[in-house]
C-alpha cells in the first residue's frame, strides 16, 4: 500500500530535484559538493570539526572555550546567541550581545563562526555576524525561515528535525536550494526513538549517513553532543560517525574553570577530549587516503 504523503527515497527526484543525486548526474554518483565557509571546506575529504559552547553566556566563558577549541585544532567555532529552549522561563541566549562576543572570538582565534537563527526577522542581523547560519532541529520544517536563510547569501548548517525522515530533511534543504543557495551542510543530531531518554538524550542515527551520501551530493556532518546528551559518549560517537562517512562533527565544549554551562552541561566535553577527537579525525582521514591509494 502506498499512503499518500508518506515519502520514500523513490520520491526524492520529485521532492528535491535540485539536490538529489538521481537528477544531478554531474556529481558522478559519488562526488560531494564542497561547501566553503571562511576558508574551511566541507566535503573535500578532510573532516571538519566545529566546536564551542552550547550557548554564548559571557565574554569570559566564550573566549575561554574559543581558545580551547583553537588549541585543540578544530576548524570552526559554534555557539548560540539565540537559544531554542523547552521552557520560556529558561535562559534564552544573549541575543545581539552574544553575536558581538562571537565576532570578538573570531577576531582573536581566526575560527569561522556558525550560530543559530530562529526567526525570519533576525536572519539579516545574524548573517552580519555569522560565517554560517544554523537552522536548529526544531526549525527544520519552518519553511519561511528556510527560504529566508536561502536568500541571505551565507552557507547554511541544516540540522535534522528530531523526528524527521530523510525525505523530509532533504525536502527542507530544497527550500534553501530553491532560493539559489546550494551551500548547505546537513547535520544529523539524533532522533526521537523508543530508547531516547532512557540512557541517552536522543538516538544517534548513524545509518542515515550512508543514506544521505547515496541520495544527495550535499556534505553531511554529525552532532554527537545533542545525539547522546552524555559527555562520555561524545568521543566514541564521534569516531563512529567518521567511520560511517561523516564529513565532520559539531561538538559542544565547556571550559569548566569558568563555571558550569547554563545549557547542556551534561554533554559538554573539555578541550583535552576535543583534541583527541580532532587527532583521531585527521589520523582516520590519512588512513583512508592511504588505503585508497594502495588499492
Ligand atoms: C544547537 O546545536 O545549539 C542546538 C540547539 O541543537 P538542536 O537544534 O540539534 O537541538
Ligand atoms: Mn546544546
Amino acid at each position: 500500500m502506498n499512503i499518500s504523503g508518506q515519502l520514500t527515497v523513490d520520491d526524492l527526484p520529485r521532492v528535491c530535484p535540485l539536490l538529489c543525486r538521481q537528477t544531478n548526474p554531474g556529481y558522478g554518483g559519488d562526488q560531494t559538493r564542497v561547501v566553503e565557509v571562511g576558508g574551511v571546506r566541507f566535503g573535500n575529504g578532510s573532516p571538519v570539526v566545529i566546536a564551542g559552547p552550547c550557548a554564548v553566556e559571557s565574554h569570559e566563558q566564550t573566549l575561554a572555550v574559543a581558545r580551547a577549541v583553537k588549541h585543540a585544532g578544530a576548524d570552526m567555532l559554534r555557539g548560540g546567541a539565540y537559544k531554542p529552549r523547552t521552557s520560556p522561563h529558561d535562559f534564552q541566549g544573549m541575543g545581539v550581545e552574544g553575536l558581538c562576543i562571537l565576532r570578538i572570538a573570531r577576531e582573536e582565534t581566526g575560527l569561522p563562526i556558525v550560530t543559530e537563527v530562529m526567526d525570519t526577522r533576525l536572519v539579516e542581523q545574524v548573517a552580519q555576524y555569522a560565517d554560517m547560519l544554523q537552522i536548529g532541529s526544531r526549525n527544520m520544517q519552518n519553511y519561511p525561515l528556510l527560504a529566508e536563510v536561502g536568500r541571505a547569501g551565507k552557507p547554511v548548517l541544516l540540522k535534522r528535525g528530531m523526528a524527521a525522515s530523510l525525505g523530509e530533511w532533504l525536502g527542507a534543504a530544497e527550500y534553501i536550494a530553491k532560493q539559489g543557495n546550494l551551500n548547505i551542510v546537513l547535520c544529523e543530531r539524533g532522533i526521537k526513538a523508543f530508547a531516547a531518554g532512557e540512557y541517552s538524550r536522543y538516538v544517534l542515527d548513524l545509518n542515515v549517513i550512508p543514506a544521505v551520501l547515496a541520495n544527495t551530493f550535499l556534505p553531511v556532518i554529525v552532532d554527537p553532543s545533542h545525539a547522546t546528551g552524555v559527555a562520555s559518549m561524545v568521543e566514541p560517537a564521534s569516531r563512529a560517525a567518521l567511520e560511517f562517512g561523516s564529513h565532520g562533527l559539531l561538538i559542544e565544549v565547556a571550559d569548566f574553570a569558568t563555571g558550569r554551562p547554563r545549557c547542556d552541561a551534561d554533554q559538554a566535553i573539555d578541550g583535552k577530549t576535543l583534541a583527541r577527537i580532532v587527532k583521531f579525525a585527521h589520523h582516520r582521514h590519512e588512513q583512508l587516503l592511504f588505503a585508497r591509494q594502495a588499492a
